[in-house]
């Protein structure tokens, strides 16, 4: 007797779940008691799913339907408080999240519409060591694009994540850190392995079921990308949508050619063109990161160029010091440089922040995610 193929729910639609309740000649109403089981109550089985009927949750899992958790493979703690989650999905292939407690270390203070809120009610229970978090999500296994800074990009592409194995990592790590959204604060960045507008269409639907079913605003998610100008603007004419963030890291061709050789395709120029174009909401601002290695794209010189170029956008900058890491052939920039380069960027106006590393020592900081396994203990 052959097993059945497994047909995961996770990552279905209402309209896809309701084609499936049909097709079992169900009434449609069961199909918006699925999708709220799999998304708002987070069920991880379907003999969970005490809303249908015993007789329905059979017939799905003889169909070969099922949920589709991930595993978590390993989990480490940094001291920081930054948990990195390896997460093994059915064929074998895993990917890496990352939980950060108290937020991702540059949101309070600086200027990010979420940061600026109230925690209105929140910190209530005493137990709790946090008030909000930011959970740092992949999008894909590896990445293709080759930035020379990036541990990820060693890795290459294996594939592209589901838009159910994107929203499945969201809901293993608020299980695992029992999290309840109607109290607790959680902001989504779009940030691990993977460019997610190379894998923009199962992004964009995990977005929607992120929003629709699990109930995270989209004022609360936040992508990077390392500048994909067509996915840029199609993201711009979203009805629903996360805040954009652009990895420049160079502020002209030359260099940026050197350490994001993506820069071929997609030129500064082109990337520019695109950003004055995009339809920015009511109080939202840009985001561009810069990832500043020292003695080459560190200098002050490059941030009066960077200056220059991004003048007239409704941006801040973030700036992050290298995360070092094997194989990665650039340098720490001083604290000074950094300071220096900051102090550029604010006295022309720009809103320029120093992101704190979080989990450097887990290789769980930005940049680090390479399945990194041979290190610190192991707590599940
Ligand atoms: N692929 C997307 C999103 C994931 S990378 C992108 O590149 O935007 C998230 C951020 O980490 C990017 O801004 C990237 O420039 C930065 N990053 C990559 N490697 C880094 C490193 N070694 N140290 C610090 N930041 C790094
Ligand atoms: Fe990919 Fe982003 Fe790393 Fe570049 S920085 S290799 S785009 S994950």
């Amino acid at each position: 007797m052959s097993l059945p193929q497994y047909t995961e729910l996770l990552g279905l639609s209402l309209q896809q779940l309701t084609e499936i309740v049909e097709g079992l000649a169900e009434a449609p109403y069961r199909a918006r008691q699925l999708f709220d089981g799999l998304y708002r109550q987070r069920w991880s089985a379907l003999d969970r799913f005490t809303t249908l009927s015993q007789s329905l949750r059979l017939r799905l899992s003889q169909s070969g339907f099922a949920v589709g958790l991930p595993r978590i493979e390993k989990k480490f703690v940094s001291t920081d408080g930054t948990v990195r989650y390896l997460l093994a999905f059915s064929d074998g292939q895993s990917v890496e999240t990352v939980w950060m407690p108290e937020g991702d270390g540059g949101e309070a203070g600086d200027g990010s519409e979420s940061g600026d809120e109230e925690l209105e009610g929140l910190g209530a229970e005493p137990t709790r060591s946090w008030q909000r978090a930011t959970i740092c999500v992949s999008s894909q296994v590896g990445c293709a694009v080759e930035c020379a800074f990036c541990m990820t990009a060693l890795l290459g592409l294996h594939r592209n994540l589901s838009a159910g194995e994107i929203v499945s990592q969201i809901l293993t790590v608020l299980a695992d850190q029992q999290v309840e959204m109607q109290r607790d604060r959680v902001n989504l960045v779009f940030m691990g392995q993977g460019e997610p507008f190379l894998n923009y269409d199962n992004f964009m639907q995990a977005v929607r079921l992120l929003v629709d079913g699990v109930g995270i605003p989209e004022s609360r998610m936040t992508v990077s990308t390392s500048g994909i100008v067509p996915r840029i603007t199609d993201f711009g004419a979203e009805p629903v949508r996360p805040k954009l963030a652009v990895s420049l890291n160079a502020p002209n061709e030359a260099l940026r050619m050197q350490v994001m050789p993506i820069t071929k395709k997609w030129t500064i120029e082109k990337l520019i063109v695109a950003l004055r174009d995009f339809p920015l909401r009511n109080r939202e601002r840009l985001t561009f990161e810069y990832v500043l290695l020292g003695g080459v794209n560190d200098d002050v010189q490059h941030a009066r160029e960077m200056v220059d170029l991004i003048r007239g956008l409704r941006a801040k900058v973030n700036l992050i010091a290298l995360n070092p890491g094997p194989e990665i052939p650039f340098a720490m920039p001083s604290d000074d440089r950094v300071l220096a380069f900051q102090r550029v960027l604010t006295r022309a106006g720009i809103p320029a922040f120093v992101r704190r590393p979080r989990g450097r020592d887990i290789y769980a900081a930005c940049g680090q995610l390479k399945h990194t396994t041979e290190l610190v203990q192991l707590e599940t």
